[in-house]
């Protein structure tokens, strides 16, 4: 299907090249399904029938770099952004349909032996093979952005984006059997553009959520971390809640459930969401954790030991950093974010409690915005005419710190400045703490 989607130049200049260069190239996944939908796609990832190296040879060292070992991929440098490009997958058959009694934590694939992962992940296949190994129709949509195309290559992704389907490819207790984290992924489409599950797809769901324990807590926490970065995160919890998947992914968020702290850490996010959605501010994983965790920490303070913890010390920090750790348990948070959420909780203190603290000194502080930002988030969830004058009494500081951010980008002291920043991986450079 022809249609004009409006790509970034940057994801339109690497495709060509390698279509230059002599290899297919497509902008793949959640880009061409956000773009169909008429929403702005977060980032444009692209698959090519080059391989990592032969990406490198087009765009020389400088550019690019490999990474990745189970499943290995480049990373392109362009125009000030990082671009994933990865080579066709195929899926090959002796995994397709046979676990294994192989279900050691470690690894994701529940059922296939790890040897058998890094061979099927880095085996390479045709463009066909590449749409047929990923999780859901609507995520396997090619997007040629040099004529304009839309490669519905399982034949059914279009008309599900028309139906607002999510459906698994191939056998759904196969493919969630095979890696349960799709689950997750299945309900952060219900919840971020309201999908529904078909039929098969939910009964498998239903059916697998027990499997999620077999999940890699390293790939559980980046999805963690990517929900809190969306400005959808309180429907996420919500939709996981109501399929019953929450007490596999978050077991204390579910303990609690229900609970006043609870349904106030969903208006926070939601307003918070809402701010971020309308620009009014901007996106910060730790604002959010700061958000989810205010109400618990609240109650732990004023009324010990709340709903979270059982029992504490009574010492600030430790309610903090203790409610932010049972909070998204057993999944742990970068540290960098936790550390940040817990400087912004801090500062609530001190805002309430005007004496204690300097003002000048509050107001230099690094996580001044983003706490000052969580008073303004309060005093609206709280409709509470104390905290809209306290927060009346911190002025928004945010502009200078975005002037500054600019000018240091333009001067080159940004965050890929350096050689180290480069070093960091895409998840870093993309999170703000
Ligand atoms: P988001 O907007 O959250 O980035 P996304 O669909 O782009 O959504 P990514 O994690 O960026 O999610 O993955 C890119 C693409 O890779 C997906 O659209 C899907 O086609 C494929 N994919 C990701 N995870 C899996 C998985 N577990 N199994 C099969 N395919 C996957
Ligand atoms: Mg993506």
């Amino acid at each position: 299907m022809k249609l004009e989607l409006p790509v970034s130049g940057a994801a339109l200049k690497i495709v060509s090249r390698l279509r230059e260069a002599g290899f297919e190239s497509y902008i793949v996944g959640g880009a061409v399904r956000d773009l169909l939908l008429d929403r702005q796609p977060k980032d444009f990832d692209i698959s090519t029938s080059a391989t990592p190296e032969e990406v490198r040879q087009v765009f020389g060292r400088r550019q690019c770099r490999i990474i990745g070992k189970r499943f290995r991929l480049t990373h392109v440098y362009m125009e000030q952004d990082i671009y994933e490009v990865s080579t066709f997958r195929s899926a090959p058959a002796e995994n397709a349909g046979q676990p294994s009694e192989y279900t050691d934590k470690k690894h994701y694939v529940y059922g296939a032996k790890p040897e058998n992962l890094i061979l099927s992940d880095n085996s390479y296949g045709s463009a066909k093979e590449d749409a047929w190994r990923r999780d859901f129709t609507v995520n396997a949509l090619f997007y040629d952005p040099i004529t304009k195309e839309v490669l519905d290559l399982t034949g059914m992704g279009l008309a599900d984006i028309e139906t607002h389907t999510v459906r698994a490819i191939g056998n759904p207790a196969l493919r969630f059997e095979e890696d349960p984290v799709r689950m997750l992924r299945a309900l952060k489409l219900v919840a971020q553009f309201d999908f529904t599950l078909d039929n098969a797809t939910e009964n498998a769901l239903f059916a697998s959520l027990s499997l999620l324990r077999h999940a890699a807590a390293s790939r559980l926490t980046l999805e963690l971390e990517k929900i809190l970065q969306s400005t959808y995160c309180d429907r996420h919890f919500e939709v996981f809640h109501d399929y019953g998947l929450l007490p596999y992914f978050l077991p204390e968020m579910s303990r609690v459930w229900g609970m006043p702290e609870q349904k106030k850490m969903l208006s926070l996010l939601y307003e918070r969401n809402c701010r971020v959605d309308e620009g009014i501010y901007r996106n910060s994983v730790s604002l959010a954790i700061a958000a989810a965790a205010q109400p618990f920490v609240e109650s732990a303070m004023a009324n010990p030991p709340g709903a979270l913890l059982k029992k504490h010390s009574g010492n600030l920090h430790e309610v903090i950093s203790d409610t932010i750790e049972r909070l998204f348990a057993p999944l742990t948070l970068m540290v960098r974010m936790r550390e940040a959420a817990c400087r912004i909780l801090k500062m609530q203190r001190c805002f309430d409690d005007g004496a204690v603290c300097r003002r000048g000194e509050l107001m230099n502080q690094r996580s001044y915005p983003h706490a000052r930002e969580l008073l303004v988030i309060r005093h609206t969830v709280e409709n509470s005419s104390q905290l809209r004058e306290i927060s009346a009494n911190w002025p928004a500081v945010e502009e200078k710190r975005r002037k500054q951010q600019e000018f240091d980008r333009q001067v080159g002291r940004g965050k890929r400045g350096g050689k180290k920043s480069y070093k960091n991986n895409k998840r870093n450079d993309k999170r703000d703490a």
